[in-house]
């Protein structure tokens, strides 16, 4: 039977493809055959499917969706930045199927009603799977907990304060312990900031050179020892939620030698660019953690490798463009991430030999999933069809208008870039296609 890319019908096969999961790309060609929504088999070759209609991939990677676990979509209250369903877009355009969204929002996620409020937003979006997290203390204010239980029952993934880290250590380690008990985790942003205090870009030379106060890379390990040390303490979950420091690859490394229940991310913007990307004030090379140096930059793409870093999270922050006109001082923390990870993945991590596409896909999938326990990521007979075909060698330069997220504050802007998403399914369904330059045709 014919392809049609209009009509996806409820059962096809996709051939030609080269499947990677498991943190192996398959050295020859195999197939995947969906069935109402769900993988009914795949594997090698490309048995014949009678009357079954057959998308030939042309060659293309076949990988599990893409698992985001940070993502800020801004609604309720910011809505001109993003939305769940432009975020979902964004998400669906990058690769992604399922993404865990950050409490920060306006009112903030910080009750049962909120999380059932953005999982509904996000099924009817119906572009991807929308995993909450929930605050740690109403409003983020760090005072008191949020009922864990109600949330955990509503579907919540976790608690994180996250831009508000948790100052008081008794209150973050009854949270650990609560969280532990549900079988959830508490995300991290390490930050101590009594020590980073008004600090703008990575404390170092550029800093020092541009006039800028800097955030040491002391505000991010102190308060990550601290964190490890309460979490060990609790015998709780903690899961940090970006990684900028080669001290903060070493604790986590040495904390999960130990035994302590510790997951960690990276973003794309952690291991691709350092603190020089400042030096023409350009805001969008403004975020937080900071831009750091080259060494950072080696020991995350090490602990990625190794395993110390469970996965790359983008810690997509939309911002609109007014406000990254800012001078820089003045300008908001944060960067667009979704519609680039995979490409600056491949480029900065695989095309440099650090990492295998097989462990790059592992990184962006598999391990995110698996670190913090939700139901996505896998490539296997029975699971939901989520996945995507990834055309690795193909070269596109980042533009502004091209992001279907509502913002573009991306630090990739003009950059050419290697590898790209080019037809993404959820639950069998088609949710976004590359109409340019798309190989499966
Ligand atoms: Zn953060």
């Amino acid at each position: 039977m014919e392809w049609s890319w209009d009509r996806i019908p409820a059962e096809f096969v996709v051939t030609n493809v080269m499947l990677c999961r498991g943190g192996t790309l398959a050295k020859g060609r195999g197939f995947l055959h969906v069935r109402k929504g769900r993988i009914e088999a795949l594997g090698a070759g490309s048995p014949s499917h009678e009357g079954i209609p057959v998308l030939d991939a042309g060659g293309m990677v076949c990988a599990p969706g893409l698992v985001d676990l940070s993502v800020h979509f801004r609604e309720p209250g910011n809505e001109e930045k993003e939305t769940v369903a432009t975020g979902s877009r964004a998400a669906a355009a990058g690769g992604y199927t399922a993404v865990v969204t950050m409490p920060d929002t306006d009112p903030a996620v910080d009750n049962s009603g909120m999380v059932r409020y953005m999982i509904d937003r996000g099924r009817e979006a119906g572009l991807c799977r929308i995993f909450p997290t929930g605050a740690i203390s109403p409003g983020r204010r760090g005072e008191a907990m949020t009922e864990f239980g109600d949330m955990v029952a509503a579907g919540a993934v976790g608690f994180t304060d996250d831009l508000n880290p948790v100052a008081n250590g008794n209150l973050l380690g009854n949270a650990l312990k609560y969280a532990g008990m549900l079988g959830v985790p508490i995300i991290t942003h390490p930050e101590d900031q009594t020590i980073s205090g008004r600090g703008v870009m990575h404390g170092g030379y550029w800093a020092t050179r541009l006039g800028l106060a800097g955030m040491s890379r002391a505000a991010e390990d102190a308060a990550l020892f601290r964190d490890i040390e309460l979490a060990r303490a609790a015998k709780g979950h903690l899961h940090v939620a970006h990684v900028s420091t080669k001290g903060a690859v070493a604790i986590i490394r040495r904390a999960k030698d130990e035994g302590v229940r510790v997951t960690a991310a990276a973003t794309p913007h952690h291991f691709s660019l350092d603190h020089a990307r400042c030096r023409d004030w350009s805001p969008l090379f403004k975020t937080n953690p900071p831009l750091r140096e080259a060494d950072d930059l080696a020991a995350i793409a090490e602990g990625l490798a190794d395993g110390t870093i469970d996965a790359i999270a983008t810690d997509h922050a939309p911002h609109t463009a007014t406000e990254k006109e800012f001078q820089f001082d003045q300008a908001p923390f944060g960067v667009v991430g979704l519609e680039t990870a995979l490409a600056v993945g491949i480029t900065y991590l695989v095309r440099t030999g650090l990492l295998d596409l097989g462990q790059l896909v592992a990184c962006l999938s598999e391990r995110p999933a698996r670190a913090l326990n939700l139901p996505a990521g896998r490539l296997e007979e029975g699971a939901e069809a989520d996945f995507v075909l990834i055309d690795p060698e193909r070269p596109w330069t980042v533009a502004a208008r091209a992001f279907r997220s509502r913002s573009a504050n991306s630090p990739y802007l003009g950059e050419t870039l290697t590898g790209r998403a080019v037809a993404t399914f959820l639950r069998g369904r088609l949710t976004w296609r590359d109409e340019d330059g798309a190989g499966a045709s």
